[in-house]
């Protein structure tokens, strides 16, 4: 890295080969003719520039100016250290015409015609910019239901939701990915049943997930076997009342068929609300944030893995192991990286151009933002310590909560130079005295797309796998993890017929050729029992002002008896919802071990 480095500040990024395909592919500037514009280099400067702007908003001439040039400094250096990546909508909008910074919107569906055809072009509008979006579909009165102004029928949240989907499909993301949508049914709906088996089939309303947000009440019916009443939420009349555990049951087939729906515990997300003057209805796709009709929430992820350092405080690599205990995270600097977050969070609100007024007031109301990590797995193999054992699991309430305590302090600073949120009245904030400038700081995003270009591991998952078969021109090659083999050579276990043998398998847990001490830190998602992913789930929730995105691994064996077992575990945890998924129970998995695929 030394090679990129003018008096201590880098002067280019260290990408793999995926990480600058993908960024030539989606990320950089083109012109009509399809040519690459910019360099990945340009690109973080574009960003850089672009959100360290957001200081003229608050401070004048030479003042403004010299924040100006520190911030933009600050960022670029973040970015480029890859110890800081913003959501792929800032990466590709900032400083371009779009300017759409967003990557998770929420938006209402009232029950009328006019208001569920609004929010049909809101969506389409969200998803054109490159958005994610949520839907609570509750408010619309079940099928059947009457219609005054014809005398005819309401088609129900389902048809509607088929709306949505389609409508979807001929809209692409900033040009770039097909639309993403959560769509969210109360458990206490009457088309709950509908809702729930809506997904069964895997060519249907392919582009929403589901969750079926549960409340304690029916979490209280389940556990005492009492009957629960579905409600029409147009008139609160009762119009069905079933056994808990009966619908309870559903539930959990549909997600051990193939993971649809999901879960969220509504009841606590909404209790954790810091804005209930706006109360929460759904959430983004990936569920990590949770939001009031019209809000948005921009995230941002700090790369863990970057913040190991061996004992002469040289960076670590996966290689190193930690078997003499000499390696370390580098706390001070972390410190700095999540302040330095925070502050380009913030900017991003001041920087985006909201795809709606509604949205413009209710984002730049509640200025919530999400400041998450990535590479925690590596970070966990650096430092020699096993994912699914409680050393793991202190580490990670450790590191989240001081990410999450240094992240208030931020916003706290930052309301001192630029005033707390505009809605802090009414607020939780204002209940407890926290005068931030931010209705939340933390949320732990799936990463799909910039843990790769920050080359580590994927939020806060294990490793999917140490090797894996690979089909590449009819062959199947074993494609392994390319410090996996270094670390193999440097031990003196290597052998290409080892490492076939690894990527069979998938895991090293049970291969004998593997040292021990390897064996216990190389884990990867399969390995790992779905009460331990549910810990792990847990153990971050506790440090996180919104959601997690994380998903419970399940053998393909796995019962539904498991999957209830997840649930309720992930219930009296204190996770706010649960994503599971059954290894092999959809069709079309991008990548397989060999074991399973
Ligand atoms: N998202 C989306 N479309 C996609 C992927 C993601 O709209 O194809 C949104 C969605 O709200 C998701 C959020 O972006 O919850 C964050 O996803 P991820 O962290 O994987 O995005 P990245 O920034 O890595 O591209």
């Amino acid at each position: 890295l030394d090679r990129n480095k003018v008096s201590g500040r880098l002067t280019d990024i260290d990408l793999s080969e995926n990480a600058k395909a993908v960024l030539a592919k989606r990320y950089l500037k083109k012109n009509e003719q399809g040519e690459v514009l910019e360099a990945p280099i340009d690109m973080f400067r574009r960003v850089a520039s672009n959100i360290a702007e957001g200081e003229y908003k608050f401070r004048e001439g030479d003042e403004a100016r010299a924040l100006y040039e520190e911030w933009n400094e600050k960022f670029l250096q973040m970015m480029l250290s890859r110890k800081f990546m913003p959501n792929s909508p800032t990466l590709m909008n900032a400083g371009r015409e779009l300017q759409q910074l967003s990557a998770c919107f929420v938006l209402p569906v009232e029950d009328s015609i006019d208001g569920i055809y609004d929010t049909l072009k809101h969506q389409a509008v969200i998803h054109k910019s490159g958005g994610g979006t949520g839907f609570g579909f509750s408010r619309l009165r079940p099928k059947n239901d009457i219609v005054k102004s014809t005398m005819g029928v309401s088609s129900g949240p389902v048809s509607f939701m088929a709306v949505f989907d389609a409508s979807t499909e001929h809209i692409k993301q900033g040009g770039t990915r097909r639309g993403a949508n959560m769509g969210i049914l109360r458990v206490d709906h009457p088309d709950i049943e509908e809702f729930i088996t809506c997904k069964n089939d895997n060519e249907k309303i392919n582009n929403f997930n589901i969750s079926v947000a549960i409340t304690d009440e029916f979490m209280e019916s389940v556990r005492n076997d009492t009957d629960f009443d579905l409600v029409n939420p147009r008139d609160g009349k009762v119009m069905k009342t079933v056994r808990a555990r009966d619908l309870f049951e559903k539930i959990v087939h549909g997600a051990w068929l193939n993971g649809e729906p999901g879960v969220v515990f509504i009841d606590k997300i909404d209790g954790d609300n810091p804005t209930p003057q706006f109360p929460i209805e759904s959430t983004n796709p990936c569920s990590e944030a949770h939001l009031p009709p019209y809000d948005s929430c921009n995230l941002g992820s700090i790369n863990l893995e970057r913040f190991v350092r061996s004992a002469d405080g040289s960076d670590a690599t996966l290689a190193d192991g930690n078997t003499s205990g000499e390696v370390r995270i580098d706390w001070d600097e972390l410190r700095e990286t999540v302040h330095t977050a925070v502050r380009f969070l913030d900017n991003v609100i001041e920087q985006n151009n909201y795809p709606l007024a509604e949205i413009d007031a209710m984002s730049r109301g509640n200025r919530r933002i999400g400041l998450g990590v990535m590479g925690f797995a590596d970070a966990l193999i650096q430092l020699g310590i096993t994912y699914d054992s409680e050393e793991g699991l202190a580490f990670a309430e450790k590191i989240m909560k001081f990410v999450d305590d240094e992240a208030w302090a931020a916003s706290k600073k930052l309301a001192e130079e630029r005033g707390v949120m505009p809605n802090f009245e009414g607020s939780r904030h204002e209940k407890r005295g926290l005068r931030a400038r931010n209705a939340t700081v933390t949320t732990i995003a799936p990463t799909g797309t910039i843990s790769m270009i920050a080359g580590c591991s994927g939020g806060i998952e294990p490793l999917f796998a140490v090797a894996f078969m690979r089909r590449q021109a009819d062959m199947e090659m074993p494609d392994v993890n390319p410090e996996f083999v270094r670390l193999a050579k440097e031990r003196g276990f290597y052998s290409e017929e080892l490492m076939k043998k690894v990527a069979e398998h998938g895991s090293v847990r049970d291969i004998e050729e593997v040292p021990e001490d390897v064996r216990n830190v190389w884990v990867v998602s399969h390995d790992i029992s779905p009460e331990w992913h549910v810990r792990m789930q847990a153990a971050f929730q506790k440090h996180t002002s919104m959601g997690i995105s994380k998903t419970i691994n399940l053998p393909n064996e796995a019962t539904t008896k498991d999957v209830e077992d997840a649930y309720m575990m992930a219930f009296d945890t204190g996770c706010k919802g649960v994503a599971v998924y059954r290894d092999g129970s959809r069709d079309a998995q991008v990548l397989s071990t060999g074991a399973t695929g």
